[in-house]
């Protein structure tokens, strides 16, 4: 991940923000999310194309998978043992009109809200273009995870009916 000093400083005051309340702990993963995936670093670095993935990921399954923010990261924690099979994707040229400076002034916790959730959209729809490799490295973790989840809930009906 590479930042200017500024957009650093900006990122540890929104963290700073999401930490002291706890109200806005269901938007700290899209702030990580959208930040790290507007810095994705050089593609020399090998870790920043996993990293860069694993971003995406956790960010498509919440904002358009609708999962919560705990279940996102639960297919993020177990797509970490594909991660190999991630490749870098080149940056897009424009990384989203908004940026954690919009987010940063926003101190009021529906306001932050808001912009945090405006951000994450903006973040992910400027890699748009690399869609279809997200999607398949989604659903090497996803797909197992939504698979178990559905056999929880056959047990649970079974027992019951029993
Ligand atoms: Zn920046």
């Amino acid at each position: 991940m590479t930042s200017s000093p500024a957009c650093w400083a900006a990122f540890g005051a929104v963290l700073a923000g999401e930490y002291a309340d706890r109200s806005l702990f269901a938007v700290h993963r899209l702030s990580v999310d959208a930040y790290a995936i507007q810095h994705p670093g050089q593609p020399s670095a090998p870790p920043a194309a996993q990293s860069v993935g694993l971003h995406l990921v956790r960010l498509t399954l919440q904002l358009e998978r609708g999962l919560t923010p705990e279940r996102a990261n639960a297919v993020m924690v177990q797509l970490t043992e594909h991660k190999a099979r991630f490749h870098w994707l080149e940056p897009p040229a424009s990384r989203g009109e908004i940026t954690v400076a919009h987010v940063a002034p926003a101190v009021e916790p529906a306001q932050h809200e808001q912009a945090v959730r405006a951000w994450a959209r903006s973040a992910l729809d400027a890699w748009q273009s690399h869609r279809t490799a997200v999607e398949r490295w989604l659903n090497l973790a996803y797909v197992p995870y939504r698979n178990s989840y559905l056999r929880r809930c056959g047990v649970t009906r079974s027992l019951r009916q029993s």
